[in-house]
Parts: structure tokens; C-alpha cells; sequence
């Protein structure tokens, strides 16, 4: 069963081996972990539904809780502590477009909001019910899995929206085909809620963000069903896809989605290069992408990254032997490990490689083959697990992300990872912030950052720590002309930054898109814009 109060399945742990407490301590010192609140304490403190009953709609208490938050450090806080201060006040299970329809008649006549869910991996808020008088309807779009068509000669598949990675993966790959959207959520996370927050998965450099995955579809709005036909391109205005893509629920509920699917691959591998230094490392990347060697990944990890990563990793014995090997070839402790996919036919494979290789090769970059890339992708989904492990023992787990053009990267890396350092006073300190750059394009790249810290005895500081790391980071990312985010989206926790890339016309334009298709407000009310 899926954990209430943490990270995926509660059958799956990610144990670490003792060499990495041991490394933590070293770095940021013991944490103590805070007591939990019990899924039982919690379902005691549900207050009555004020929905009136409807046959879709379930309103148990267990149900409510399990649907009030997502996957941010708030949310953890909120739901490990108990102290959860709103809950919807039913979850509506839906089928059909028709049924997510006759749902914003029931919503309005109720005076409730809707908040549409995918899969619930939300990170920055985009799920949390509003404190207040208005009740909150929760749409569960998780019935809503099903390959509605696969049109071969196009390469379109169509999917009712509430599909989840897993099954749509399975459903194409059945006929042959696969989307090559594979965010770390993967496990859970839904086409919809890809489409609704602009995700990019791990493999964007090959089949691209699902910005270019999405072809069309049909959004069921309050002011009625807004259908988005799929052409190859078309100059007919403006693209309606982009007004949905990134709407976070704002606007309506995707219903159904067609997507650019591909051929499965004849071939894939992940390959490791270590270089000796960040300069030459990125430098190596952004040639390799500018020259357009068709990667289908690129994943470059800091020096800091690198070591963290290979301390956590366990396999002592083996580990020893690559850091004695990479020594005696001169990458030392600066190094930065270099994960890369090549996916193809077998011949395409074989050139790509070439290709890139010898690009790494000229930044003095080490190849070890793609032993540690094949264990990588085994455990790729395996990861978001860690989280759990590190929480039991004391440490939170945060990421945020931007990105920016190339010659910016350097910069910004070295402003947030400065803002974060400088954040905390001494009690919450050190910290440890983990950079690497994952999606990369010609003109620039994303910047993603890990930060562990130790939790703090009480939940209430807990949050404090978070808040004042959150800010900082936020403001860096403004001021040097960054995205306030690359993939994860606004929700809550970006939305005070969001003005200052779009503008004051600009949210104005937003605001006015959801007056259209809501009039009356009922819409994941207080996400994106307020
Ligand atoms: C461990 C972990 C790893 C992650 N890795 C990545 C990553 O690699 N790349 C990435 O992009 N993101 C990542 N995320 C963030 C998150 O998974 C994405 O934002 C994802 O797209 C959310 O999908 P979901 O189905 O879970 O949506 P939810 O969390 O349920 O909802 C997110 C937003 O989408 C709206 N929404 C959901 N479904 C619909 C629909 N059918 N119609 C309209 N609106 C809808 C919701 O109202 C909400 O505003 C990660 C999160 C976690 C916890």
C-alpha cells in the first residue's frame, strides 16, 4: 500500500550502507529523528465533510487524508506531525469526461472548490486544500488510465489523463511503442498532472519535455469542454495546448491526451565519465549538446555531488577500486561524474558514442563504461526512497531547480548554493547542497539542487529551517535571472517569485485565462495565481 505520510510504496525501503551515516554525520552532523503522529491520531482529528453526498464522491475519513497533501518538506512536516490544518472534504472518483462535467455542476451548486489530481507528487503545494469556509471537492483522476487509441501511422496515442507512468509505459509498450517520459515520479505521477505542471522527464533530451509530447486533447472546464485537435503544426494563432500545459488545475481537468509516442528503442545504455574538474565538465556538455550529438540523456553531477553520490552508493569494495583507477589516470577530488544515455539502433548507438566520447575525451574526461549506468537505471525509481531512510534518521531531503542560459550556469550555481549555506544559523547548520545539472539545451541548462539538512526537535523549527532555506534560494534564483522553476512548477511555494518573470500584464493574462474557463473561481483556488 502507498505510504500515507512519506515516499511510494510502504513495502519498498532503500536502506544505506554505514558508511554513509557515517558520512553524513562527518558533513552535517547526527540527526535525530522527531516523533510521529500515527495514521490513526490523524483520522481521529478529521473534522466532519461539508459536501452533501454524491455517488461519486467518497468521504471517509482515511480516504480525505490521504489525498490532503503532496511530496514538499511543508507536506511532510504537516502530515508526520499531524498537525494538518485543512482536508478536502470528499474525493470524487470520476470515469468519464461526462462525470468530471456533471462534477462542476455538483461543486457549484455545493459552493465547494476542486482540486484535480494526478498522482499526488506535487512538491511545491499544488494540492493542498485551502483553510476556510468553502468546502474542497479532491478529483481523483486515477480511474481515468486507459490507451483510448494508437494511431500507428501518426504516432499519436491517446490516453484518459489519469493514467500513471507505469501503466501508460505498459499499455504502449505492449504495441511497440514508448512515450520516453520518465520523471523521477514516474511510479505515480499521471499524464495529466505532467501536462498540468510542465514536467520534463529524465530522458528529455531525446524525446523532449511533455511540452513536446502533448499534441492535444480535451480540457472539461466549468465554462464547458474546450477540445484541442493534434496537429503536426498549424499557424492558426495561438496554440491552445499552451494555455493548458502548466495551467496546475487552474483552468479545468485534462480528460484525455493525445501524445507523440516513439518506436521502442532497438538499444539503450547509460555510460559514466568522470572529469577532473567542473569547468572542463560543463564545458565538455555544453559542446556535446550544442553540436547536436543525439544523447538521450546528460546528467552531470558537482564535485561535492560526485563524492556524496559515491559515498551513499555502498559496493565499498568497488568504489575503492574506481577512486584508485580514476587517481592514477589524475581525477582526484575534484572530480564530476558525467551520466550519459545513448538510445537508438544499434549502428546510431555505436557512432553516438564515438561522438561523444571523443568530445569528453578533449575535457580530459575518464569513460568507465556502463556498468555504474546500468545499475543507475535499474534504481532510477528507487531513489525518491531515500527520502524515507534519511527522514528516519534524522535528515530532510529537498530539491528546487532552475535553469538559465550557459553563460549564467556558473553564476547562479554558485549564488544559490551560497544563499542556502548562508541561510541557517549556526544551530541549524551545516547543510549539505548537492548540484547537477540534468536537462540540457543549446542555449543553457537546468540547475537542480539536493539540500539534507537535520530536522529540528520540533516540527514548528523543522519548518522555520525549511522556510529560511526556501527564501533564500528563491531570491538568488530571481535575482540572477532564473526560471523560479524549470520542472516542478508554481503551486504554492512559487507563487509570491512568479511576478517577476512574467509581469505585471503578464499574470494579468494569466488571471484573465481563468476567469474564462472558471468564472466563478472554484479552481485549485490559491496555486499559481492568487
Ligand atoms: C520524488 C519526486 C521526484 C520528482 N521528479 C520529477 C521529475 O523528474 N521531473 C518533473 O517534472 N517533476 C518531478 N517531480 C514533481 C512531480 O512529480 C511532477 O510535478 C508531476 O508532474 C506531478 O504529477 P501528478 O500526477 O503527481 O500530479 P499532482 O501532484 O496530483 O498534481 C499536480 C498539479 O497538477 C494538477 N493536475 C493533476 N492532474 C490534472 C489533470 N488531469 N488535469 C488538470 N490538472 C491536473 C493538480 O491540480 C496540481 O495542480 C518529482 C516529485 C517527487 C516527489
Amino acid at each position: 500500500m502507498r505510504r500515507w505520510n512519506g515516499w511510494g510504496d510502504d513495502t519498498i525501503l532503500y536502506p544505506v550502507p554505514r558508511n554513509a551515516s557515517s558520512y553524513l554525520i562527518e558533513k552535517i552532523g547526527k540527526g535525530a529523528p522527531l516523533p510521529e503522529a500515527t495514521l490513526d491520531e490523524v483520522l481521529l482529528a478529521v473534522p466532519p465533510s461539508r459536501l452533501p453526498e454524491h455517488p461519486l464522491v467518497m468521504q471517509s475519513a482515511e480516504e480525505r487524508v490521504r489525498h490532503c497533501r503532496g511530496q514538499s518538506i511543508p507536506d511532510w512536516l504537516a502530515l508526520k506531525s499531524g498537525n494538518i490544518d485543512s482536508f478536502p472534504d470528499g474525493i470524487a472518483y470520476p470515469s468519464t469526461t461526462d462525470e468530471v462535467q456533471s462534477l462542476f455542476s455538483y461543486a457549484e451548486k455545493a459552493g465547494a472548490a476542486i482540486i484535480p489530481y494526478g498522482g499526488g507528487t506535487s512538491v511545491v503545494g499544488h494540492i493542498t486544500p485551502e483553510k476556510g469556509e468553502r468546502p474542497v471537492l479532491t478529483v481523483d483522476m486515477s480511474r481515468m488510465n486507459r490507451l483510448v487509441s494508437l494511431d500507428e501511422e501518426s504516432r499519436l496515442a491517446a490516453f484518459l489523463a489519469g493514467v500513471a507512468g507505469p501503466d501508460l509505459e505498459a499499455q504502449l509498450r505492449a504495441k511497440g511503442y514508448t512515450l520516453g517520459h520518465f520523471p523521477q515520479s514516474f511510479e505515480f505521477s499521471t499524464l495529466g498532472g505532467w501536462i498540468a505542471t510542465r514536467s520534463s522527464g529524465q530522458q528529455s533530451l531525446r524525446y523532449g519535455r511533455i511540452e513536446q509530447l502533448f499534441a492535444g486533447g480535451l480540457l472539461a472546464s466549468p465554462a464547458g469542454l474546450l477540445e484541442i485537435p493534434a496537429f503536426p503544426a498549424s499557424a492558426a494563432g495561438p496554440d491552445l495546448r499552451e494555455i493548458v500545459l502548466g495551467a496546475e488545475g487552474r483552468l479545468g481537468i485534462v480528460t484525455e491526451a493525445k501524445v507523440r509516442v516513439t518506436r521502442l528503442p532497438e538499444q539503450e545504455r547509460f555510460h559514466i565519465v568522470f572529469f577532473p574538474h567542473w569547468q572542463e565538465a560543463i564545458d565538455s556538455v555544453r559542446e556535446a549538446v550544442q553540436e547536436g550529438i543525439p544523447l538521450s540523456m546528460l546528467r552531470l553531477g558537482s564535485a561535492l555531488e560526485t563524492e556524496t553520490q559515491l559515498a551513499l552508493a555502498g559496493h565499498e569494495r568497488v568504489i575503492s577500486l574506481l577512486e584508485r583507477l580514476l587517481t592514477w589516470r589524475g581525477v582526484r577530488t575534484q572530480k564530476c561524474m558525467l551520466l550519459f544515455g545513448v538510445t537508438g539502433t544499434r549502428a546510431s548507438c555505436r557512432i553516438t558514442l564515438r561522438r561523444a566520447l571523443r568530445i569528453f575525451r578533449l575535457g580530459r574526461g575518464i569513460h568507465v563504461g556502463s556498468y555504474g549506468g546500468r545499475k543507475w537505471a535499474e534504481s532510477r525509481f528507487l531513489i525518491p526512497y531515500l527520502r524515507n531512510t534519511l527522514w528516519d534518521k534524522g535528515y530532510a531531503v529537498d530539491t528546487l531547480e532552475t535553469a538559465t542560459d550557459w553563460q549564467n550556469v556558473n553564476r547562479m550555481v554558485e549564488e544559490i548554493e551560497s544563499a542556502l549555506h548562508g541561510a541557517l544559523d549556526t544551530e541549524g547548520g551545516p547543510i549539505l547542497v548537492l548540484t547537477h545539472l540534468s536537462h540540457v539545451y543549446p542555449q543553457g541548462s537546468s540547475i537542480y539542487i539536493t539540500v539534507i539538512f537535520r530536522t529540528a526537535e520540533t516540527y514548528e523549527e523543522t519548518l522555520r529551517r525549511w522556510k529560511g532555506l526556501k527564501t533564500a534560494a528563491s531570491k538568488a534564483i530571481v535575482k540572477n535571472r532564473g526560471t523560479i522553476s524549470h520542472q516542478h512548477g508554481v503551486g504554492i511555494d512559487h507563487a509570491p517569485y512568479l511576478a517577476a518573470e512574467k509581469g505585471r500584464l503578464g499574470i494579468a493574462a494569466i488571471k484573465a485565462m481563468c476567469d474564462t474557463f472558471d468564472p466563478h473561481g472554484i479552481m485549485n483556488p490559491g496555486k499559481l495565481v492568487r
